[in-house]
């Protein structure tokens, strides 16, 4: 089986480069009914790149908070049909913000042209026509949902993506200055999403010398950020997390993640945890299957102050853990690659529920 995937079609990458949106977009403005819907974290509301936007009066912008939950089949459904119902059908979707709104404009791109919810389109190459054009501007660095070929959603059953090659983005902007007013937790998370990607991505089944390759380079990046001389919040620093982060969603998109994220899947689910913070929840605890990687990882946490709470099973019923424990198993994709191709001889749900009271 070999993987044959789309990369981002264009890249522009440079320090104050959001500028350049205004005309990057102006040759999309005749496709369909000639307005963008710009999806921004709520975070900017009021602050200065609002201003920014080059957005004409024909144009929707909707702030979206991005807290506390992680997207949903149902607030994209619900964004889709209000948007075609008081607009039409717009040139193209701008995400700018997170993961969370990366993956907002990579779903709606795609809903705007696939009828029905997009509850029906959760899982591989079920997504039938390619979506709008779309934008994103990442402004917190970590996930890699900038460059990945999948839209993350949780709905009434599972979370799961849309995924297939029309998710993603048509064109992406990394500017790093957007990255410089991220809080230290969550920079220290999302960070760590990029690390966790590598470590897993390089240390299973699926494992090759391309994934290899965008993983070395990520985790030597990721180094200098938090444990280099120059460690910590500076521009130049910026610079590096935001191509490691990139980077990182390459050499999961051409390998496979692990452990750590189907546990992570489970606690988001079933516990609202998000993404970032669920894989420093459980990664911390693996040692026996990531060994050098959790090492550095607790010398991460140590160098940045972050204490990661502990004992958390302990206030957990049996019935959450059974229920984190199934979505964690029917992730296996992520088990056949951490484990190997017999790992359903070796992973059961009692297995997964005695990870899952490490926490
Ligand atoms: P996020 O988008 O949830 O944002 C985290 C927090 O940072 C929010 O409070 C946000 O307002 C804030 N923030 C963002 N930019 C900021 C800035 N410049 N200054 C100050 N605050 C800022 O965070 P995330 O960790 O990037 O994304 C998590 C989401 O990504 C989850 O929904 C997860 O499922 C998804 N995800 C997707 C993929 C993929 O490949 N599609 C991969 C991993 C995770
Ligand atoms: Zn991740």
């Amino acid at each position: 089986m070999y993987k044959n995937f789309k990369n981002i079609e264009k890249v522009v990458f440079g320090r104050g480069s959001f500028s350049a949106m205004a005309e990057i977009i102006a040759e999309k403005r005749n496709e369909n009914d000639g307005f963008f819907l710009f999806v921004v974290d709520n975070y900017f509301f009021g602050k200065e790149l609002a201003d920014r936007l080059p957005a004409l009066p024909i144009d929707v912008v909707r702030f979206i908070d991005p807290d506390p939950h992680e997207p949903t089949t149902e607030q994209i459904d619900k964004l889709r049909d209000e948007i075609v119902a008081t607009k039409g059908l717009p040139a193209g979707v701008i995400g700018i913000g997170g993961g969370t709104i990366m993956d907002i404009a990579k779903a709606i791109s795609l809903m705007f042209t696939n009828e029905g919810s997009s509850t029906l389109y959760q899982g591989l190459n079920l997504i039938k026509k390619p979506g709008i054009y779309h934008l994103g501007v990442p402004t917190i660095s970590g996930t890699g949902a900038e460059v990945s070929m999948t839209a993350v959603l949780t709905g009434p059953e599972k979370k799961l993506g849309l995924k297939c090659e029309w998710t993603v983005f048509n064109q992406v902007i990394l500017d790093s200055e957007l990255i410089a007013t991220v809080p230290v937790d969550k920079w220290f998370y999302t960070g760590m999403d990029t690390y966790i990607h590598c470590i897993e991505s390089q240390l299973g089944i699926l494992n090759n010398a391309y994934s290899l390759a965008y993983a070395q380079q990520a985790l030597s990046l990721c180094r200098e950020v938090y444990l280099g001389e120059k460690a910590g919040r500076n521009a130049e620093n910026d610079d590096k997390l935001m191509v490691a982060s990139m980077m990182g969603g390459l050499s999961l998109t051409y390998s496979e993640v692990g452990i750590c994220h189907a546990l992570s899947y489970g606690l988001s689910k079933i516990l609202g945890e998000k993404h970032c913070y669920a894989n420093c929840l459980a990664f911390q605890h693996l040692e026996d299957f990531y060994g050098v990687g959790v090492v550095e990882f607790k010398e991460m946490l140590k160098k940045h102050n972050v204490q990661l709470p502990q004992n958390l099973s302990a206030s957990w019923t049996d019935e959450q853990i059974t229920a984190m424990a199934h979505v964690a198993y029917n992730l296996t994709h992520m088990w056949y690659h951490a484990i190997g191709t017999n790992w359903k001889e070796k992973v059961t749900i009692v297995s997964i529920k005695e990870l899952y009271k490490r926490l």
